[in-house]
C-alpha cells in the first residue's frame, strides 16, 4: 500500500495523523511526512480511513 500527498491541497490540519499516527507525521516546517504502511489489515484500514477523509483531498492510495 502506498499513498501520496499533493502539498499543493495539504493544510497540515493533522487530521490523518490523528487517524493513523504510525503512518502520517508533519514534520517541523508541518509538511506532511508519510511513512511505509506495513502489511496490517487493521492498519491500512485506519489509513484507508483517513484518506477518505482528508477534507482536501490531498490523499490518494497508489498502490
Ligand atoms: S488530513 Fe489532509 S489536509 Fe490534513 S494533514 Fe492530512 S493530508 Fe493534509
Amino acid at each position: 500500500m502506498a499513498i501520496e500527498v499533493d502539498r499543493n491541497l495539504c493544510e497540515a490540519n493533522g487530521l490523518c495523523v490523528a487517524a493513523a499516527p504510525e503512518v502520517f507525521a508533519l514534520d517541523k516546517d508541518e509538511e506532511l511526512v508519510i511513512g511505509e504502511v506495513v502489511a496490517d489489515a487493521e492498519l491500512a484500514e485506519r489509513v484507508r480511513v483517513a484518506v477518505a477523509s482528508c477534507p482536501r483531498n490531498a490523499l490518494r492510495v497508489t498502490g
